[in-house]
Formats: C-alpha cells, sequence, structure tokens
C-alpha cells in the first residue's frame, strides 16, 4: 500500500535472532484505512520481531492514546490503550489438512518482505476497550464533566447504548 513503506520488514538482511521496530502511529497512518474508526491518535509500537530458520515471532507493543468519545458523557476522550500481540509467520506452503489457526501466517519461500501494517491496524483496533468511558476519580465518581451528566439524566446503571459501528467492526475483526 502506497505511503506504508515505513512498515514493511526486509527479512532476508537481518540475521537470526531478536530484533525491534519502533513505529509512531498518528493520523497520517489511519488515512490509509478508510474504514477505520481511529483517527487523531499517539500511538507507539514497539515490533519484537525473532527471526529463526523457518519461523518468525512476531510480538506487537502497543501503547499510547486515542482520541474518542466517552460512552458515558459523548465528550471528547483521549483514552489511553495498551495492547500485546504475538503473530506467527511460518515459510512454505501451509499444509491443508492444518486448521487454519488465527495467529499464524503462511509465507512463499520466494518472499523477502512482510508488510506489517495491517496487523499494527488490527492489532490497534482490537486493544481498544470495550468500553470507553473517562477514567473515575480517585473517589469512585465517574470523571465525566458532572454538569454535562446532570443535563443527559444521568443514570450509573445504564451505560449509554453501545456505538453500532464499534459492534460492527469488533465482528468483522473476529471473523477474519
Ligand atoms: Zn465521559
Amino acid at each position: 500500500m502506497k505511503g506504508l513503506r515505513e512498515y514493511v520488514i526486509p527479512f532476508i538482511g537481518p540475521k537470526n535472532g531478536l530484533h525491534h521496530f519502533n513505529f509512531e502511529i498518528g493520523a497520517p497512518f489511519f488515512s490509509h484505512f478508510p474504514d477505520s474508526l481511529i483517527r487523531e491518535c499517539g500511538l507507539f509500537v514497539d515490533l519484537a520481531f525473532d527471526k529463526k530458520e523457518r519461523l518468525f515471532v512476531l510480538n506487537f507493543d502497543i501503547s499510547g492514546t486515542i482520541s474518542t468519545e466517552c460512552d458515558r458523557c459523548g465528550q471528547a476522550l483521549d483514552l489511553p490503550i495498551h495492547g500485546n500481540h504475538t503473530l506467527y509467520v511460518k515459510k512454505g506452503e501451509q499444509p491443508e489438512e492444518e486448521d487454519e489457526e488465527e495467529d499464524i501466517t503462511w509465507i512463499a519461500d520466494g518472499e523477502s518482505e512482510l508488510d506489517t501494517s495491517e496487523w499494527i491496524y488490527e492489532f490497534i483496533h482490537l486493544s481498544i476497550p470495550v468500553r470507553k468511558l473517562h477514567p473515575d476519580l480517585a473517589d469512585g465518581t465517574p470523571g465525566c464533566n458532572p454538569d454535562i451528566l446532570a443535563r443527559l439524566g444521568h443514570n450509573e446503571d445504564q451505560p449509554k447504548d453501545s456505538d453500532p459501528r464499534w459492534d460492527q467492526l469488533r465482528t468483522i475483526i473476529k471473523d477474519k
């Protein structure tokens, strides 16, 4: 994909062993994904790339914040997210009898590089908590603006309905 070259790892050059790749992810990254529900964000991905003879182990450590809206009060929210996802890339033909395991990807022997951008995109979305809320205050009350909550007639036990767009996205990710 154009403009995402920096997320492509050439694996012929580096010798076997552990390598680290660090990526800063912001709005320009997500502009390449029209379906993304994340736009503004400040995220860091530490990719630990363990190169073995016929197997690569990729561990994506994700941290930072995304700009979104609070599910409770609807106001802007810089939501901290953290995620850690491991993926295995095997070289060669995928054995036919082997059940498709979701964390194993196969690449042909002739390949020389891995485009990690789709995985980074997917893993960041998987790292978003189910409920996106302003954190509670020290005394346990919601961290949302109390005036806005009062105006919404907020009731602690009745959270705003989940956003159908997010539900849809989760289904898509789960089915992949
Ligand atoms: Zn809130």
